[in-house]
C-alpha cells in the first residue's frame, strides 16, 4: 500500500501529497531522459545526489534572500516543498553558447555571451518545449507581465549567484534552466522558484579543463555520468570524498 496519494509523475520525479495541506512531497528517481523523450536511461544514484545538490542550492538562494518552494529534505530521496502553481514556462539562463542555443545562432560551444541571455520555452511535451516571447506568455495568459519581470530579475540575481558559488568550487556555470511556480500565502501571490536546480537542469563545466560536469554526459554518450554527478556533490562539500564510510565519526570526549 502507497504510504501517499501520488499527485504526478514526471520524467526524473514523483510528487506526492504532503503531511500537511499546502505541501508536496518531491521524490527524486535515478531515471533520466533527453531530447523529448526519445532518449531514455537510468543514471544510478542520481535521484539521491540531485535530492542533496537542489537541497544545498535552494537553501543557499534562500539565504540570499531568493523566495523559494523549499521547506527541508526529508530522506535520501525525498524533500518537502510549498505546494504552488506551476507557470508552465522554462526559464533558461545562458552564460556561455552551447547545447540548442549554439546550433541556432551557429556559434561554437563554449563561447561566452555577451551577458546573460534569459529566454523561455513553453513547457508541452506535445510541442517539444517550444521557444516562445514575452508576447505568447502574456497573450495565452501563461503569465502576467509583473510575474514575468519577478521572474526575469529573479533568474538574474539566481545565475549572479550561483555563477560565484560554482565558480568557487572551480566550475563554470554554462547555461540552467528553473520554473518558477504561484505560492498563496492568505491573500497574497507571489512568485517564488520551484521544481529543483541539478546537473539535469545546469551546463556545468570544468573551468580549467572545460570536462562536462553535467547531463549532457548522458545526452551525447561522453561515459562517467553518475560520476560527473558526484563529482559536483564532492566540489560542494556535500559528499565525502570516498562515500558514507569516510564521515568522521564523532569525536571522543573523556
Ligand atoms: N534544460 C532542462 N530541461 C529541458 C531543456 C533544457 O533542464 O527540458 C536545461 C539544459 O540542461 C541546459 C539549459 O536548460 O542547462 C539549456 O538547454 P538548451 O536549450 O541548450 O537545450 P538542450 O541543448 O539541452 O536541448
Amino acid at each position: 500500500m502507497s504510504r501517499r496519494r501520488q499527485l504526478y509523475e514526471g520524467k526524473a520525479k514523483i510528487l506526492f501529497e504532503g503531511p500537511e495541506p499546502g505541501t508536496i512531497v518531491q521524490y527524486f528517481k535515478d531515471d533520466a531522459t533527453a531530447f523529448n523523450n526519445q532518449k531514455r536511461g537510468v543514471i544510478t544514484g542520481k535521484g539521491v545526489l540531485n535530492n542533496r545538490i537542489s537541497e544545498f542550492v535552494m537553501v543557499r538562494l534562500g539565504e540570499v534572500g531568493i523566495p523559494t518552494h523549499f521547506l527541508r529534505r526529508l530522506n535520501m530521496r525525498e524533500q518537502l516543498v510549498r505546494e504552488v502553481d506551476i507557470i508552465p514556462i522554462e526559464v533558461v539562463v545562458r552564460n556561455v553558447a552551447a547545447g540548442s542555443f549554439a546550433q541556432r545562432f551557429k556559434m561554437e560551444e563554449g563561447a561566452a555571451l555577451p551577458r546573460p541571455i534569459v529566454e523561455y520555452f513553453y513547457k508541452s511535451d506535445e510541442l517539444g518545449d517550444p521557444l516562445v516571447c514575452e508576447e505568447h506568455i502574456t497573450a495565452f495568459g501563461w503569465a502576467a507581465y509583473p510575474e514575468l519581470d519577478d521572474m526575469i530579475s529573479l533568474a538574474l540575481r539566481i545565475n549572479d549567484y550561483l555563477s560565484g558559488l560554482f565558480a568557487g568550487v572551480g566550475l563554470r556555470l554554462v547555461d540552467f534552466k528553473i520554473e518558477f511556480g504561484r505560492l498563496w500565502e492568505e491573500e497574497d501571490v507571489r512568485i517564488v522558484l520551484a521544481d529543483e536546480i541539478s546537473p539535469d537542469s545546469c551546463r556545468l563545466w570544468d573551468m580549467k579543463t572545460n570536462e562536462k560536469y553535467d547531463k549532457d554526459r548522458f545526452r551525447r554518450d561522453l561515459g562517467n555520468v553518475a560520476e560527473a554527478y558526484q563529482e559536483v556533490a564532492r566540489r560542494l562539500g556535500i559528499l565525502p570524498e570516498a562515500g558514507p564510510r569516510d564521515l568522521k565519526g564523532p569525536e571522543m570526549v573523556q
